[in-house]
């Protein structure tokens, strides 16, 4: 994995913001579903974004793959700028990058077989002529997701699979237009508990084939746990808009640095029954998420954090590099970047 040169994907103080009305007659407010994030995503990369819902984790992903415009900022393509980029070249942008949505129930046409479902992509964007190439391109796709023999799924509707083949068949889609960056918000949540795994397996034994990069969205750190320990990459943790954590997956793991990261790697369920007991709840002043259409001032996180100081509520902490590669937003750290 190249961390130098030119990013894939590079995220410049974006914000998304999105007009609401409080109520059927309230007034209107605003939801900073993103508030303020840099990232950069190269080439191989896997990213793991992982935060409450709310935190803005989706609209983060669905603004990188091109389906959310951003309010402020910009999202950079191979150092160009999307909003810049000539018709060729966005087109280009939107085929690299492909993201696979969180239902795969809603996701997938009820109304189109497992093989025109599959056929759309490799005909629209000219990768597989109509005929015998057509339908051993898509027994291929099929094959690598795991959708054996593929003659049986082929001519399926989505309501004749379970909710873990129709995942297989919505990552099938997303690569078969070659991406670069496969964005996964929360592929495993409305999968049966028993098939989760497998389908976190199988987006890493993809990566080792086609050499896809991954920016995986997930609730559950038990879930970014899992992908990062086997696929290595970073972690970036997100709360109320923002990045407040990120660095080695590895390392931000076993020794976090934010409060709010300590806090969700304690409340991972563990299935060993004598260490869960001995596990503490996680340490909050209050276990209420914030409304993002009120956040808190300062650092967005001092509500709920058990270090509060008087200048948390006051001033928002920067994201700083407390230890190589290792970033933390948290007054704790001042001095270290
Ligand atoms: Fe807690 Fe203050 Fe750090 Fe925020 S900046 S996480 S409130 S110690």
């Amino acid at each position: 994995m190249s961390k130098s040169g030119t990013p894939l994907i590079e995220v410049r103080g974006l914000k998304v913001y999105f007009p609401v009305r409080k109520g059927l007659f309230g007034k209107k407010g605003i939801v900073k579903a993103v508030d303020g994030v840099d990232l950069k995503i190269f080439e191989g990369d896997i990213i793991t974004l992982v935060g409450e819902s709310g935190c803005g984790k989706t609209t983060l992903g669905k603004t990188i793959a091109g389906l959310l415009k951003p309010t402020e900022g910009s999202i950079l393509f191979k150092g160009k700028d999307v909003s810049k980029l000539s018709k060729k070249e966005y087109s280009e942008y939107r085929r690299s990058i492909q993201i696979v949505h969180q239902d795969p129930y809603a996701s997938l046409n009820p109304t189109k077989t497992v093989f025109q479902i599959l056929s759309y992509p490799l005909i629209k964007w000219g990768l597989a002529r109509r005929g015998s190439e057509l339908e051993e391109r898509v027994r291929e796709l099929l094959t690598l997701v795991g959708l054996t023999p593929p003659e049986e799924f082929m001519r399926k509707y989505p309501h004749q699979l379970s909710g873990g083949q129709r995942q297989r068949v919505a990552i099938a889609r997303a690569i078969s237009v070659h991406p670069r960056l496969i964005v996964a918000d929360e592929p495993i949540t409305m999968i049966d508990v028993s098939l989760r795994l497998g389908i976190l397996d199988l987006m890493l034994d993809l990566r080792k084939k086609i050499g896809t990069s991954y920016l995986f969205i997930t609730h559950d750190f038990g879930a970014a746990r899992y992908f990062s320990a086997k696929g290595g990459g970073r972690v970036a943790v997100m709360y109320l808009g923002k990045i407040i954590e990120m660095g080695p997956a590895e390392e931000v793991i076993q020794n976090p640095l934010h409060p709010y990261t300590k806090a969700l790697i304690e409340a991972v369920p563990v299935p060993d029954p004598t260490i869960s007991k001995k596990k503490r709840m996680p340490k909050l002043r209050s276990l209420d998420i914030p409304s993002p259409l009120n956040p808190p001032s300062g650092c967005k996180f001092h509500t709920r954090c058990i270090h509060y100081m008087e200048i948390c509520s006051k001033k928002e902490p920067p994201l700083i590099e407390a230890k190589p590669g290792h970033y933390v937003a948290c007054w704790l750290y001042e001095g270290r970047g």
